[in-house]
């Protein structure tokens, strides 16, 4: 069931490693579609049917499409939240000492990565790595995508216990293997310094680096028909993908259409440009102030928004059938799933969910409920969050796909595009 939309995604996918590539991705197409770069520390002035941009740390990205008319009556934001960051191995500051003669370089995990499928896996480094020449501070982003690197599993002779509970040490068992010591001294400080390919920087300018080990195999179909996609990141550039998708889709007559990607979601997204930073709250004043609104106006346009919090959910697994509650169990290629709990672990009520299940039907497209067990506590997202922070009705949906946090995840090739579709609705109210 190859399509479009899946092909697209793969190619985002592939090419966004970190989420400092997801947004260069994004705003490089989104500058494809006449989009307008805002930057935070300038004076904004935005009019009518056009589209926007601006981005915090490179990160994380905001983009929005103005209405055709501004009607400070009707103005109301329709947004889409997500996250640009999946979990991973990030290289510490400082290299390891050399063990036997492997060259290692230590490795904190980000976020809740599922460990054991990291082993034995080819890996690939990219990020960003931060220079000083002349005194000015410089920032460039580097992908090694032709050498890879390996966190070796021990062999089963040396660990009898493995198949019946793999322990993994964070710290000591998960640090990859980039080379062997050899007498000539290449290291892998001249290989980074090598592709950072800056006339005139050497290994003493480097100031800083924000590098992340990731999965190398691109993205594939999977299935007897191709129903499954297999790939990484997939939680959460899926949902990152759909939004501004839909949004180039189309304007609305009166709303703002607005997407939001932030960074740091695995880690809590408690961060200068987290989810749970001024960030958003701070780009809606500010675009109502552009339009030539008052606070007034602004805090008047929130009480009308809706927000889909968008992150991907967990289908029902085959082979532990017993983690889901007997009835809410998203099924992969069966629509959109709406999550629910109790304790607002998402900020899902039965207005926001009334709401969207009328874009799907708008959009002609299926949806699931989705509630977890009593008895294992919920994961979170954006979209408690914000809500909290704006006060905006507020939704969390997703997409049904396994093994959430591997390095090689798995999910439905029909979902995407009805996400896709749900979103466009939402975009073109
Ligand atoms: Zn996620």
């Amino acid at each position: 069931m190859r399509n479009n939309d899946i092909d697209s995604l793969f190619s985002f996918i592939d090419s966004s490693p970190t989420p400092y590539h997801a947004v260069e991705n994004m705003v490089q197409t989104l500058k494809d579609q006449n989009g307008i770069e805002l930057n935070e520390s300038e004076d904004w002035e935005c009019e009518a049917d056009n589209l926007y941009y601006v981005t915090r740390n490179d990160g994380s990205i905001i983009a929005f499409r103005t209405p055709k008319t501004i009607d400070f009556n009707n103005v109301a934001y329709n947004m889409v939240a997500a996250h640009t960051d999946s979990p991973c191995l990030k290289l510490k500051p400082v290299k390891k000492d050399v063990t036997g003669n492997y060259i290692q370089w230590g490795v904190a995990i980000y976020g809740g990565a599922l460990l054991n499928s990291w082993l034995d896996r080819d890996l690939n480094v990219s990020g960003r790595i931060n220079y000083i020449q002349q005194g000015e501070l410089h920032q460039k982003l580097i992908s090694i995508r032709d050498l890879f690197f390996r966190v070796p599993q021990l062999a089963i002779h040396l660990d009898r216990e493995a198949n019946a509970g793999l322990k993994l040490n964070s710290e000591t068992n998960m640090v990859p293997v980039l080379g062997l010591n050899n007498d000539d001294e290449y290291s892998f400080e001249d290989l980074l310094l090598e592709r950072l390919d800056v006339e005139g920087v050497e290994a003493k300018d480097i100031s800083a680096m924000d590098l992340y080990f990731h999965e190398s195999q691109p993205c594939s179909y999977g299935g007897m028909k191709q129903e499954f996609i297999f790939g990484p990141r997939i939680d959460n550039l899926a949902m990152t993908h759909a939004s501004y998708e839909a949004l180039l889709a189309g304007s609305s007559n009166t709303k703002v259409g607005l997407i939001a990607s932030f960074d740091h979601e695995e880690i809590g997204s408690s961060s200068p440009h987290g989810a749970s930073s001024n960030f958003l709250n701070s780009v809606l004043e500010r675009i109502t102030i552009a339009l030539g609104g008052s606070r007034e106006e602004f805090l008047k346009a929130l009480n009308r928004s809706y927000l889909v919090s968008a992150d991907m959910a967990h289908a029902l697994h085959p082979n532990y059938e017993d983690r889901h509650d007997g009835v809410h169990r998203p099924l992969i290629n069966q629509g959109p799933v709406i999550k629910m709990n109790a304790r607002m672990r998402f900020a899902t009520d039965s207005q926001t969910t009334s709401r969207f299940v009328l874009l799907c039907r708008q959009a002609g497209v299926p949806y699931q409920m989705f509630t977890g067990r009593n008895d294992i506590p919920s994961g979170s997202t954006v979209g408690p969050l914000i809500a909290t922070k704006l006060g905006v009705s507020t939704i969390d949906v997703g997409n049904a796909q396994l093994g959430m946090h591997s390095a090689r995840e798995m999910a439905g090739s029909l979902d995407h595009s009805m996400m896709i579709k749900v979103f466009s609705e939402l975009f073109a109210e």
